[in-house]
């Protein structure tokens, strides 16, 4: 009989040349569990989706609660169902009052997508622009805005009228014009591997968009519901989007995605001369509920208030001639390697001695490390000295 690892290599396709292979049976809090007593310390999270931790449990009451009502009702948008008003109610008050108007999809491509298309219907522009080493999603129009031309090439033709710019060049954004519907921008670059906004920029970014009429749409799908200390980033650098698109960590575990604009902008989707946008499962009731939860426990916790010690404590502890630099917003963090020859055997090293890490998709050099924010100092200690061990075995 093939085993579970052969039957996954077998029928299910194959997404990476290295598919970590781990084997989980259960996860909890800021664990995974194995079949044969494995555990590993999860230092990702799922990429930025468990902030709240594995099966938090008012997550899985709210999942409970839901699934004694009702599953799918109808696409989104027709039928008032409570879990997506309940949701959309409160995530406009974690919102600057102009952003007051949700879109709930599936998926953080999804939501990226609606936006892009809003962006068009509510300005009359065709222009998009994006950054170098953005990562947006991983359909047609979203993988457009992509800013690694190695993930577009085999695609091509992707959107028409798309413009790459360079992440933190002043002098690029005069490249924003009134041609420009919008400009879609990481508030912290996720998958280029934790990459910031310099000071002042974000500031400018915005004040271009504003004297050019051009959308300016924060991608907090990453970096969002939390994981940098701040229930959204783009709180901490003093400006607002005029639209904003989530998903990941929103959902507590949950699929579930969505953009978010004012009511006026938001207007411009509907009925003229066609619907705007269609989802079927977008603001599935058993997800909002979820998403609802995870909201919630953010709120009424002390975990965004930890977040600051906590990443400090990383950045402590993880000290070692290997490690070049470290680069964090909140518990978005990246330890830079000398490369990824370096980093590979490390990673897979601590996995064997039970942390899991990875790095990002455009920096491979980089470890990410982006636990649940629920993780404890403890924990973090174990995990960091495991790293360290980690990186003695290999390099001893
Ligand atoms: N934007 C950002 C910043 C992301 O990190 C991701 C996922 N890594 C996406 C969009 C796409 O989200 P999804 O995989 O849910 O489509």
């Amino acid at each position: 009989m093939l085993s579970q690892r052969q039957l996954f290599l077998k029928y299910q396709a194959q997404t990476t040349d290295f598919p970590l292979l781990l084997e989980v049976e259960r996860a909890e809090g800021v664990y995974m569990y194995g079949p044969n007593g494995e555990r590993y310390l999860d230092l990702i999270s799922g990429i930025g989706v468990s902030n709240v931790g594995h099966r938090h449990p008012e997550v899985i009451a709210a999942i409970h609660k839901q699934l004694d009502k009702y599953l799918h009702l109808m696409v989104y948008g027709e039928v008032v169902q409570g879990p997506q008003v309940q949701l959309s109610a409160q995530l406009v008050k974690t919102l600057p009052s102009h952003l007051n108007n949700v879109y709930l999809v599936n998926s953080g491509s999804e939501a990226v997508e609606g936006a892009l298309k809003l962006a068009k219907r509510y300005t009359g522009r065709t222009e998009l622009i994006s950054f170098n080493n953005a990562y947006h999603g991983s359909t047609h129009g979203s993988l457009s805005l992509n800013g690694s031309e190695n993930f577009k090439n085999a695609f091509r033709p992707l959107l028409p009228d798309v413009r790459q710019i360079q992440h933190n060049s002043l002098p690029d954004l005069e490249n924003i014009t009134t041609r420009t519907a919008a400009v879609i921008l990481e508030t912290v670059q996720g998958e280029a591997g934790v990459r910031l906004p310099a000071l002042g920029y974000l500031t400018t970014l915005r004040e271009r968009c504003h004297q050019t009429g051009t959308l300016l749409i924060l991608d907090e799908i990453q970096a969002g519901f939390g994981r940098t200390g701040t229930f959204w980033a783009f709180e901490q650098f003093g400006i607002e989007p005029d639209m904003l698109v989530c998903a990941k960590g929103m959902g507590g575990g949950m699929p579930i995605g969505a953009f978010i604009a004012s009511q006026e902008v938001m207007g411009s989707l509907k009925n003229d001369p066609l619907l705007g946008h269609i989802t079927t499962f977008g603001g599935h009731p058993v997800s909002c509920a979820a998403s609802l939860a995870t909201l919630q426990v953010l709120q009424n916790s002390d975990l965004l208030a930890q977040v600051p010690a906590k990443a400090n404590l990383f950045r402590q502890l993880l000290v070692h001639p290997c490690i070049k630099s470290i680069r964090n917003c909140g518990l978005l963090m990246a330890a830079e390697f000398e490369s990824f020859a370096v980093l590979k055997p490390v990673i897979d090293r601590a996995i064997l001695n039970g942390v899991l890490t990875d790095w990002f998709l455009f920096c491979d050099n980089s470890m990410r490390i982006a636990p649940p924010l629920t993780i404890t100092e403890a924990e973090i200690t174990a995990a960091c000295q495991i790293i360290l061990k980690s990186i003695k075995e290999v390099f001893p």
